[in-house]
């Protein structure tokens, strides 16, 4: 299976800064290809939609209501809107949304299902932070975020492995902490949410130009979730390239 590489934005760019992005990922073969996706702000969907119409490379959205149908939601963005984009993936449980926004398995299961029902692949985002880790709860930390897939693995099952401490924060996990992490996350997938015809497991975390090779090479990556580098035209490029 190929790696799926995704580059998140977060709240970053304006209309004029992502075109000139899009523009030159769309002239890279590596890049403007199924496989390597981009998330992008609510209100830029849009336009990138309108600008990646007849292209290779996906949109994506960084989150997405847990209400499904119409109605007095105020601010909300249903799964359903999102779908009249073309929105091939939908970012879920970012830690930044878990840590600002109080996101927690309940929540998050119900946006599962809203963005599975409406036929777009949810990315669940688990990651421990630094406390965690030191503490040696990283594993059962994460197994109690996957639990969000109890009961509802569906048909192309992505999960993102973000350590909270290695965000933003030019500090990766070791390849060794990335496999060993990844590996616990798969065979929990395959004990405890059966079903999904493809599991892929992403790395995100300060992954960029200089550490893309090793990072897709690690055993059991999938993939990759950028942030800060995919703002970065020539920096995505060499990770896509390395994907
Ligand atoms: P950075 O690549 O900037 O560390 O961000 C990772 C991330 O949170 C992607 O979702």
């Amino acid at each position: 299976m190929d790696k799926l590489v995704i580059g998140n934005w977060k709240m970053n760019g304006r209309r004029s800064a992502n075109g000139a992005l899009l523009a030159a990922l769309l002239g890279e073969t590596a890049c403007n290809r199924r496989g390597v996706s981009v998330a992008v702000p609510a209100v830029y969907l849009a336009d990138v939609a309108a600008q990646l119409a007849g292209q290779s490379l996906t949109l994506s959205a960084q989150d997405v209501s847990q209400f499904a149908d119409d109605g007095a939601y105020t601010g909300e963005v249903s799964a359903a809107m999102l779908a009249e984009f073309g929105i091939e993936y939908v970012l879920l449980g970012h830690s930044e949304r878990r840590q600002y926004f109080g996101e927690d398995n309940r929540l998050l299961g119900a946006k599962f299902d809203a963005a599975s029902n409406a036929g777009l692949v949810p990315v669940l985002c688990v990651g421990e932070t630094l406390a965690e880790r030191e503490a040696g709860q990283a594993e059962s930390v994460i197994a109690t975020q996957l639990e969000v897939l109890l009961g509802r693995a569906s048909g192309h099952l992505v999960i993102a492995y973000e350590p909270v401490w290695a965000i933003g924060t030019g500090k990766v996990a070791t390849i060794e902490q990335i496999a060993a992490m990844h590996a616990h996350i798969k065979q929990w997938v395959l004990q405890n949410a059966k079903g999904a015809d493809s599991i892929r497991v992403l790395y995100g975390g300060s992954v960029k130009a200089e550490n893309a090779d090793a990072v897709l090479s690690t055993p059991n990556v999938d993939g990759a979730l950028v942030g800060g580098a995919s703002l970065n035209a020539s920096a995505f490029r060499k990770i896509c390239e390395a994907a």
